[in-house]
């Protein structure tokens, strides 16, 4: 999706917008108690409508990274 080309159907339609879908604030992001809106940058593909969502706010990386399971 970064390089332009959509994962699904191959289409080199990918579009990329902060906050793009899911909230103007980004996404919430649970913390084992609560949860905050993490800033997220969505690629979406125009031709499928296929999107992904990327946690960048650093803060709730480290969040992820500390209280979620690692698989
Ligand atoms: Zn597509």
């Amino acid at each position: 999706m970064k390089d332009g080309k959509c994962i699904k159907c191959g289409a080199e339609t990918v579009h990329m917008q902060e906050n793009g879908i899911g909230g103007l604030y980004g996404l919430d992001v649970f913390d084992g108690r609560s949860s905050e809106k993490g800033k997220a940058l969505t690629y979406a593909c125009v031709t499928c409508g296929y999107f992904e969502n990327y946690i960048i706010d650093p803060k709730k990386v480290k969040t992820i990274s500390e209280k979620w399971k690692k698989v």
